[in-house]
């Protein structure tokens, strides 16, 4: 973490070591596409099928089954709704309408090939380091990481501050001048890295109260990722937490396949995971107070602390550094939690089968995800 005008480091917080002894996997950067491709290769060889350009206009939740905007009816026996930010399955399944909620904030991101910024001294270390670079200023912030492109490494700033885009629009293409003017005061690196970009990517930043529910009553559609627990991107964790979902439906869907265990397995599901899924969007938004200080008394006791308190520690100010917090976040181990769980839990196994992790089940699902 960095002093957002000079670069001058604050806080280091070391977690490759603690990622591979404590938390036994490692710490990476994937860029989304081959996430995607990755789920898609795994989505694929489990049998689903995929259908694209068909966005889903209705939900019946007592068949359950759904309509796309081609007229293609769908049924099956559970609808996992991974819709998203903007859900449509939320007011569903909440029976009201729930949107999202404006944070006053949004991002730019800037993607590049690092071989556009070889040879300028200054901008060595951002992009031959593979490590996070967080400057933490008023108001904003800017992180840079590396990320593996199709043949060369690229470089990526996620740019965060107070909302500069017309209303209505949730994402657009933007504008280098416009984020050179937003941060022109900051390390003077950043300016020298904006000389080199060409596209510039906007997003609006939301978030969302805790759901009581991620069930529908008839125990037939379920919420999953951000259709269920959208959160601030400040600590990253939105499509973690997307995942761990996924592995808790997964591993009870293949422990317990059957119709009659539906409600069951649902209820499981929110018990493990709507309570964690709120505790890190909690601590994301703290992690936003935390590192967008203005300049003033707080942020000068702040910077002090971070000084004085390099690596990671019990009871760390910066969440980042607080090693109960990572324990808990990094820590986390699901299909553990689920073993817990079900031991802990008297589970009627009708059919079951004795391996957690994913599998394909008797059940027909259907998710709904473009
Ligand atoms: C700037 C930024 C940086 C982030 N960085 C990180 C990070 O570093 N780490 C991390 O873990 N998370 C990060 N996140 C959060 C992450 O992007 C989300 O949590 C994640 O994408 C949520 O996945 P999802 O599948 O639930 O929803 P989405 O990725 O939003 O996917 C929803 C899909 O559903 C489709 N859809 C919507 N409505 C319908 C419909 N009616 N019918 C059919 N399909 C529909 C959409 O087209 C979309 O494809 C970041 C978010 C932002 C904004």
């Amino acid at each position: 973490m960095m002093r957002w005008k000079d670069g001058q480091v604050l806080v280091e917080c070391p977690l490759k070591e603690p990622a591979h002894n404590e938390y036994k996997s490692p710490y990476w950067h994937i860029h989304r596409a081959d996430l995607h491709r990755g789920l898609l290769e795994a989505a694929t060889a489990l049998g689903c099928k995929m259908y694209l350009d068909s966005r889903v206009v209705k939900i019946d939740s007592a068949v359950p089954s759904l309509t796309t905007k081609n007229g293609e009816v769908h049924t099956a026996d559970l609808i996992v709704a991974s819709d998203g930010l903007h859900s449509m399955a939320r007011e569903v399944v909440m029976g009201k309408p729930g949107p999202p909620v404006p944070t006053g904030q949004m991002v730019y991101r800037v993607t590049l090939p690092v071989s556009k910024l070889k040879g300028i001294p200054e901008l060595e270390e951002l992009i031959s380091v593979p490590r996070n670079n967080h400057w933490i200023g008023p108001h904003g912030t800017i992180l840079s990481y590396l990320l593996e492109g199709v043949n060369e490494t690229l470089i990526n700033f996620v740019f965060t501050c107070d909302v500069n885009m017309p209303d209505g629009v949730n994402q657009k293409i933007g504008d280098n001048a416009e984020v050179r003017a937003s941060f022109k005061d900051w390390d003077p690196r950043i300016d020298k890295m904006l000389e080199h970009v060409d596209e510039v990517l906007e997003w609006r930043l939301y978030t969302h109260e805790e759901l009581p529910s991620w069930v529908h009553p008839s125990q037939k559609l379920c919420l999953i990722g951000d259709a269920a627990h959208a959160m601030t991107p400040y600590l990253a964790q939105g499509a973690a937490m997307g995942i761990e979902d996924s592995a808790i439906l997964g591993g009870l869907l293949e422990k317990y396949p059957t119709k009659e265990t539906l409600p069951k397995v649902l209820h499981a599901y929110e018990q493990l995971r709507i309570k964690r899924a709120a505790k890190v969007a909690s601590a994301s938004i703290e992690s936003r107070y935390f590192t967008q200080m203005p300049d003033g008394e707080k942020q000068a006791d702040r910077d002090e602390y971070l000084l004085s308190h390099p690596g990671i520690w019990k009871g760390h100010r910066n969440i980042r550094s607080q090693k109960e917090f990572l324990d808990e976040l990094f820590g986390y181990d699901a299909y553990a939690e689920l073993d817990k769980y079900i031991a802990a839990h008297e589970f009627e196994r009708k059919g079951g089968v004795e391996k957690s992790g994913f599998g394909k089940s008797s059940l027909e699902q259907v998710s709904l995800t473009a």
